[in-house]
Parts: structure tokens; sequence; C-alpha cells
């Protein structure tokens, strides 16, 4: 198992994570590996570790360094012996109680089309697209967990096939190092509002 006990699941917000963390909890239970499933955004707004909500931005501030040691309370809380944590969360990554990260990555036309289906404005539109074509999260995934951080690209690939990737990157059968994913050719396009 590769000593592998938090395995945290980032990347820009719409690419998949909840609906890829949910799946693999699933997946590893039957398995039978004992899994459990924390929501990184829950834990902050149950807690009160948001700083206020950005009206330009849109979103509550997170207090990370609040986020950071709760997070690392309930993990030192849980039984974690033998279990599997899978964390969801665009914060998860700041989280220093963290045996793996995978960032989960999409191409932007497709993250724009799920961004505008939940209504989300121009500006946070657009903030979300160049977070996600300059790679953010697994920059800063990169500063805090390097050597531990694992990317992919979900755009062409199943459900299925995703999940398989996981489970392997969570056993130690796979490692899919950061920097191969480019998706800088979106901001070069003709006519491409961003
Ligand atoms: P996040 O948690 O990263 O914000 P979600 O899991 O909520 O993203 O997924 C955003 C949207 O994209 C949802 O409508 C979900 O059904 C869809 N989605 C997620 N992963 C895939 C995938 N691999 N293929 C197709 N659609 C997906």
């Amino acid at each position: 198992m590769d000593n592998c006990k938090v395995v945290c699941i980032t990347g820009t917000p719409g690419v998949g994570k909840t609906t890829i963390s949910k799946l693999l909890n699933e997946k590893l239970l039957k398995k039978g590996f004992k899994s459990k499933l924390f929501f990184i955004n829950e834990i902050a707004i149950n807690h009160d570790l948001t700083l206020g909500y950005d009206e330009e931005k849109g979103f509550n501030v997170v207090d990370i360094n609040k986020l950071n040691k709760k997070f690392s309370e309930i993990m030192a809380d849980e039984n974690t012996e033998n279990e599997i944590a899978i964390v969801d969360g665009h914060l998860s990554h700041f989280c220093s109680r963290c045996d793996k990260v995978i960032v989960l990555r999409v191409k932007p036309d497709i993250l724009k089309n799920r961004l505008i289906k939940r209504n989300y404005s121009d500006n946070k539109i657009k903030d979300n697209l160049e977070s996600e074509v300059l790679a953010i999260c697994s920059y800063e995934a990169n500063e805090f967990h390097k050597g531990k951080v694992n990317e992919l690209d979900t755009s062409d690939l199943k459900v299925s096939q995703i999940l398989e990737i996981c489970m392997d990157i969570i056993q130690g059968k796979t490692y899919m190092s950061i920097g191969n994913i480019d998706f800088m050719d979106y901001f070069l396009k003709d006519n491409q509002q961003i």
C-alpha cells in the first residue's frame, strides 16, 4: 500500500474532483480497503475557518493556516490505522497532512462549458480558466508536496479509466509526474474569449 494514507484530490473547480473522490472512495471500500471521504470545503465552513466573502471573486476566502491546523487535528483524531483518507477540494493540497496529491486536469474548453452550466459569472469563469491553463493547483501542490504530486489529464478518459489510474497511484503502482500537461494553446486560439 506504499504507506499511503491521506490522498488529496485537487484541481480547478469543475475538473471533476467531487465526482471522482466519491467514486474512488466507493471503489476502495468495495475492494476491501478502509477508506473515508473528507470534503475540505465542508471542514472550512463547518469550523468557521473563512475570513469573509470576496464579492469580486465570488467565493469565501478560507484561512489556510487554520484549515491546515484543523485538518491535522481531524486526521490525528481519526483512527487512521490502515485507513485511507480521500480528501476532496481545491484547497486540500495546502494541508500538510498528506501522503499523495492527485491534481485532476481538464482541457479549458471542457472546463468552460462545465462552469457556464454552473452559472458562474464571466469573471469567475475567466479566473478559473486562467488557473487551469497556468496549472496553478499543480504549481501550488508541488510547492508544498514535492515528489508526491501526480497530475492527470482527464479530458479524453472515461470515469472508469480515471478511477483505475487513481487506484494505481494510491497503491504505488504508478506515478503521473507533473509538468507533462500543457493547455497553453488555449490562450493562443483566434477569437478565444477566455
Ligand atoms: P469539482 O468537484 O472539481 O468542482 P465536479 O465533480 O463537481 O467537479 O464535476 C463538475 C461537472 O463535471 C459535473 O457536472 C460532473 O458530472 C462533470 N464531470 C466530472 N468528471 C467528469 C468526467 N470525467 N467526464 C465527464 N463529466 C465529468
